[in-house]
């Protein structure tokens, strides 16, 4: 915990000078506040009982006096206000920037846990009840620390037992406020994760929203969101309630003392112990010793706020990434591309099944290497543990003979490049797009890019040729289309080693062929690791690795598989007949 502490003061670093000038601010408006009554009475006391000589100039003085007062009050105000919240948003962002730093770090395995919904909401409602908690937290314990000492001191001054009497109330109150605060609190972190639910319930829906509507499933999804949308109003319900005792109950706790002072105050007159004067600056003083209570049980739900959103900042933040670079990771800059297993053995998970067992298979540099057969055997698997987007569980796999767990993430990852089935684009232009595999392309190399990858001639088709907008993942495309895309992406990385991962499964004949030859462009000069369900587009591999269940079954060119009569001459021939 202590270090947590310290991380969450940490935060205040690159801001120490707009700190400290927000806590003067909020000293000097305790101090006015306080000095206001005092001049008040001052007035009403020495100034109109008409014994004074130059009552008229001394008025006037006063009255000076009391406006420049309020106008350090008002400039103090405005400061704490606009620089104190802006210092909490700038906190906000640093925190921001970590979380969103780190959640970039995280694994693939982390990814298949978690929901989207929830992550986007810790990075941006968490860090918002931080910053009210880093910017209002000293602020309002300076404030209510001062005003509640200053004014326990004038109030004695001029009625010990009129004070007792306030005092009676206090405790009561102070009760009072904590347990319907404490209410209010848990009200409020069951209607944050109710937030999140809903957060979580529209990412989906609107991921799938194509989904929702070809099997016209709209009020099953208007039915799930409404059940979250519900639990939400309850959670807020629950909250207002606890918030309306709260808040009336002060209200009346105030009046009631307000009463008290001016009956016990009354009498205390008609016995001559008390002047009006000193009743009328009782009273002003009453309002500014029981703001603090307000102000320190407002105070006690920022804290349970912003410490329960720390809480769940932090324990993200402590996520180790399971995969990361090793202490001494070796930087790879040009691979030649030489892939091999040794005993790899894979699950993704220590309660699951392995997946892959003691597979052993060496790939020379440009080699083309094809893998086939049943979906679900662990193709994707297999070639997802090179760029080691998951940790293999026992043996292990080297790249120009080095360990790749050796080798530093960055540097491995540049030397592969991977051509997926469902392809991921980014809103923005086409050009955007292919740029990705390259940041500092040039508007040529992304035309080469495209023309190799055979997607030049319909990217001139589009109404604004490359600064075409390709929509949301790239709606505004076809299937061929954005694989072209991602393919052309590759080009530009121009990376030893690729993968394509049934990169034409999806496609209509005529796509799979523009897709086929670009393909075969790019496997020049490289290791390519191709993974097809359609078996001629493996014909040309010159080596062809069969997968089943219990590992590599068979391997050969697509001649010396037929010959063998074996799992792949039954699946091609299965394929012919189709
Ligand atoms: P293929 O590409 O040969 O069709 P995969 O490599 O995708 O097969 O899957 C192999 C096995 O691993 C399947 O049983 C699948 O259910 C499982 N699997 C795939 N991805 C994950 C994952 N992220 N978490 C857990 N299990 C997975
Ligand atoms: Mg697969």
């Amino acid at each position: 915990m202590n270090s947590r502490i310290k991380k969450f003061l940490s935060y205040y670093k690159p801001y120490l000078g707009l700190f400290y000038a927000d806590m003067a601010c909020a000293f000097m408006i305790s101090a006015v506040t306080l000095v206001l009554p005092l001049c008040i009475r001052y007035v009403t006391k020495n100034i109109l009982d008409g014994n004074m000589a130059n009552a008229h100039q001394q008025l006037y003085v006063m009255g000076a006096v009391m406006l420049v007062l309020v106008a350090i009050h008002t400039i103090c105000n405005m400061f704490v206000d606009y620089q104190g919240h802006t210092m909490g948003a700038m906190m906000e962002r640093d925190m921001r920037r970590e979380l969103f730093e780190h959640y970039q770090k995280l694994s693939n395995r982390f990814y298949d846990e978690q929901k989207t919904g929830q992550l986007m909401t810790r990075i941006t409602n968490d860090s918002f009840s931080l910053s009210e908690l880093y910017h209002h937290g000293p602020e309002d314990i300076v404030i209510s620390m001062l005003k509640f000492v200053g004014a326990f001191i004038i109030l004695i001054n001029i009625d010990v037992k009129l004070t007792l009497i306030v005092f009676l109330f206090l405790p009561v109150m102070a009760v009072y406020s904590f347990y319907f605060n404490k209410r209010m609190n848990i009200a409020l972190r069951k209607s944050k994760d109710r937030i999140g639910d809903i957060n979580a319930q529209v990412e989906d829906t609107l991921s799938g929203i194509r989904v929702v509507k070809s099997f016209t499933n709209e009020p099953v999804e208007e039915r799930k969101f409404a059940y979250e949308n519900n639990r939400f109003v309850q959670s807020r319900k629950e909250g207002y309630k606890s918030e309306a005792y709260f808040s009336a109950g002060l209200i009346a706790f105030t009046q009631l003392i307000t009463i008290a002072v001016i009956v016990f105050g009354g009498a205390g007159m008609l016995h001559s112990s008390l002047d009006l004067a000193d009743l009328l600056t009782f009273i002003l003083c009453i309002g500014i010793l029981i703001e603090p209570i307000q102000r320190l049980v407002n105070f006690a739900r920022l804290y349970q706020e912003g410490i329960t959103a720390f809480d769940r900042f932090m324990e993200m933040l402590e996520i180790e990434p399971d995969i990361q670079d090793s202490a001494d990771a070796i930087e790879l800059a040009h691979a030649q591309g030489n892939v091999e297993f040794k005993q790899v053995s894979f699950k993704y998970n220590e309660n699951y099944d392995y997946v892959l067992k003691d597979i052993s298979l060496d790939i020379k540099a440009g080699e083309y290497v094809a893998f086939v057969g049943a979906s679900g055997v662990g193709k994707t698997t297999l070639c997802s543990l090179i760029p080691r987007f998951y940790e293999i569980t026992r043996g292990a796999i080297l790249l120009d003979g080095k360990n790749i767990s050796d080798i530093s993430l960055h540097s491995l990852r540049r030397n592969i490049g991977i051509v997926q089935q469902d392809v991921y684009l980014f809103a923005g232009t086409i050009s955007d797009n292919i740029r990705y595999g390259k940041m500092d392309a040039s508007e040529e190399e992304i035309m080469e890019a495209a023309k190799k990858a055979n997607a030049h001639d319909f990217i001139m088709d589009l109404p604004d040729g490359y600064d075409s907008d390709i929509g949301q993942r790239g709606v505004k495309l076809s299937g061929g289309q954005k694989q072209r895309l991602s393919i052309a992406r590759v080009f530009l990385k121009n990376p030893p080693v690729i993968i394509f991962d049934e990169a034409t499964s999806a496609l209509d004949n005529e796509s799979e062929k523009a897709v086929q030859e670009s393909l075969e462009k790019l496997t020049d000069n490289r290791t390519t690791l191709v993974i097809a369900h359609r078996l001629s587009t493996v014909r040309n591999a010159q080596r062809i690795i069969v997968l089943t269940d219990s590992g590599i079954d068979e391997q050969g060119t697509h001649e010396e598989l037929i010959k063998l009569d074996g799992t792949y001459a039954n699946l091609y021939n299965l394929q012919l007949k189709i």
